[in-house]
């Protein structure tokens, strides 16, 4: 157990030693020392026990310190916890590869492991660089993308990320131009509008020789605004690409392994994507890992006359993180997973009806289990984090908006208690 006195020296350490995601180390926002995870709860060294809606950052599926996937890694960690991936391979990877290529889009069945979803995106744009390049079109080497985007934190991922909320400007010379379209318009069952197809195209009839892939996320746009889309949106997508040439690229790294209401995004919709980005609950959140799958015809095609794949992470295909993966996705099997997902939607639309009240929401929506209260007025997090504590949940909003992303393995009260937490806390927040 952590003392009060420990508690903080250890949050004096953390303030002056470490830098934590989007902070400054002049006027770092409080952090809270946890002591312990399980299931859906987080307890602090304060001993404050949180209810998670976070699935921290929407990798943990199954919640936190489960039994089979922890036997798992003990596993392999008693056998080797890594081996390099150039000229040795291992069970954990040929098995983990066989589970994905059956579960996703029938035409991806090659596969690349890397150690993060940015990784795995700048894995996707040099496949496609590299497949235009042997197919002699040297001079695809840009990305068209949708605004409202984000595909990580490395500088290609970041070049196709929001110009605004990936903050391009401090990063301009630094950063190769992508060509950047409007968000696909909102709302999952609203009419596809022509107009949008018709930017589209005009982008590429005037582009196209320099674009080598179009980056989008299917059917949400997470990071960038928790924006639901139809789905029709993609088949139109497929086949523009296919007219102008250009790769079609889909980062389902949030909205992967059921989160949406499919095991896949894309299941949405009728066609599939040349390359597909995989990351966050790969590994049901337990460690780093990410894979990039792609199709015959990329894959052979960046072969071709002796060609290699430009691209070799230390720690590639890590077996440790493989063991995870495998284990987390026998879960996943284990599950009647679409309509475990229906059921936490309906838990999410009652749970955040309440909200719809409150003069400060926009609206309230549910996709899977997402669940998202959009304000009118962004929040001030450093001032909205600790009333979210105060009662018992965890949950981190950004901008305008509150949202929940719990585990799978979340109960109706829980989800409960998370929803009247959000109702309460604006009401504090605002008032
Ligand atoms: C989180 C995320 C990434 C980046 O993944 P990291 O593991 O943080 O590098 C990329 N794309 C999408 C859609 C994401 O949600």
């Amino acid at each position: 157990m952590t003392t009060p006195d420990d508690l903080h020296q250890l949050t004096a350490m953390d303030k002056q030693l470490l830098w934590h995601p989007y902070t400054s180390m002049s006027h770092p926002s409080p952090h809270y020392l946890v002591e312990h995870a399980e299931g859906c709860q987080i307890t602090l060294a304060s001993g404050e026990v949180l209810i998670d809606g976070m699935s921290s950052w929407w990798s943990v599926i199954h919640g936190y310190n489960h039994p089979y996937i922890n036997a798992a890694m003990t596993q392999q960690l008693q056998s080797f916890s890594h081996v390099m991936f150039g000229g040795l391979t291992h069970k954990p990877a040929i098995s983990l590869a066989q589970k994905l290529v059956a579960m996703t889009p029938a035409s991806l069945q090659r596969v690349f492991f890397s150690d993060s979803g940015s990784v795995s995106v700048e894995v996707a744009l040099k496949m496609a660089i590299q497949f235009w390049h042997t197919q002699g079109k040297p001079d695809k080497q840009h990305f068209a993308t949708p605004r409202s985007g984000y595909h990580g934190d490395t500088f290609a991922a970041m070049s196709v990320c929001d110009p605004v909320n990936g903050m391009h400007s401090m990063f301009n010379q630094a950063l190769t131009p992508q060509y950047f379209i409007s968000p696909p318009p909102t709302g999952i069952d609203k009419e596809v509008d022509q107009h949008y197809l018709d930017e589209i195209r005009s982008l590429f009839e005037s582009k196209h020789e320099q674009l080598a892939g179009f980056i989008i996320e299917p059917v949400v746009q997470n990071a960038g605004g928790m924006r639901f889309y139809n789905p029709a949106y993609l088949d139109a997508l497929r086949s523009l690409c296919d007219e102008f040439n250009i790769l079609l690229i889909f980062d389902e790294i949030a909205t992967g392994f059921g989160r949406t209401g499919k095991l896949f995004a894309t299941e949405h919709c009728q066609i599939e994507p040349d390359i597909l980005c995989l990351g966050k609950a790969l590994t049901g959140g337990y460690i780093s890992m990410a894979a990039t799958l792609t199709n015959d015809r990329v894959a052979l095609g960046i072969s071709q006359n002796g060609g290699v794949f430009m691209h070799g992470p230390t720690f590639m295909g890590n077996p440790l993180a493989c063991s995870a993966a495998n284990a987390s996705l026998d879960l996943i099997s284990e599950y009647d997973l679409e309509p475990k997902i229906q059921q936490i939607q309906q838990w999410l639309e009652n749970a955040l009806s309440i909200c719809e009240n409150l003069d400060m929401v926009d609206n309230v929506r549910c996709l899977g289990a997402i669940g998202v209260v959009e304000l009118k007025s962004s929040v001030n997090l450093h001032e909205i984090q600790p009333l979210f504590v105060d009662q018992g949940v965890w949950i981190r909003p950004f901008g305008k908006l509150i949202y929940l992303m719990p585990p799978y393995v979340i109960s109706q009260a829980e989800i409960h208690r998370l929803g009247s937490a959000i109702y309460h806390v604006i009401q504090q927040h605002f008032s």
